[in-house]
C-alpha cells in the first residue's frame, strides 16, 4: 500500500502528518492536464471548521487503520487518483508510488492542496 504523509494541517483528516481518511481522491485541479504538482489537488481536503465538520467527515474515516497505529502499525488511505499524465499513475486510477506527500499547509480549498510526489510521464527515477 502507499504511504500517505501530509502537510495539510487544516484538513479534519490530518493526524499529526498522516491522513485519517479512508480513501483520498486526487484530481486534476483544472480541465488542463498536470504538468506540474500545482495542477493537482486532494479532493478529499474538507476544512477544519469546528465541531460540524469532523462529524460531516465522519462517513471517510480510516477505523481499522487508527486501530492499527495502536499497535505501531500504519494508517494509510486508499488512493483513487484520476491524474494520468503522472509517472505513477496506472490503469484503475491506482496510484503506484511507494509513498506520496501532499503538500498544502493552511489550506483553505481543495484547490490548495497538491500531490507533491506527482511527476511527469517520461521522466526518469
Ligand atoms: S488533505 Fe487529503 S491527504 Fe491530507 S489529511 Fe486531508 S484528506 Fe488526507
Ligand atoms: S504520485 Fe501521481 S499517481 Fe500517485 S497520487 Fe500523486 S499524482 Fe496520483
Amino acid at each position: 500500500m502507499t504511504q500517505v504523509k501530509c502537510h495539510v494541517n487544516t484538513c479534519t483528516h490530518w493526524l499529526s502528518g498522516q491522513c485519517g481518511a479512508g480513501n483520498i481522491d486526487i484530481l486534476n485541479e483544472t480541465e488542463i492536464m498536470p504538468r506540474s504538482s500545482e495542477d493537482t489537488e486532494c479532493k478529499t481536503f474538507h476544512r477544519k471548521e469546528g465541531i460540524t465538520s469532523y462529524i460531516s467527515s465522519m462517513d471517510n474515516v480510516n477505523w481499522s487503520g487508527m486501530a492499527s497505529t495502536l499497535t505501531g502499525g500504519d494508517m494509510n488511505p486508499t488512493i483513487t487518483c484520476v491524474v494520468d499524465t503522472c509517472h505513477y499513475w496506472g490503469q484503475n486510477d491506482e496510484c503506484h508510488a511507494d509513498a506520496i506527500e501532499v503538500s498544502g499547509s493552511d489550506a483553505e480549498h481543495s484547490q490548495d492542496t497538491n500531490c507533491g510526489t506527482f511527476k511527469p510521464k517520461g521522466v526518469e527515477e
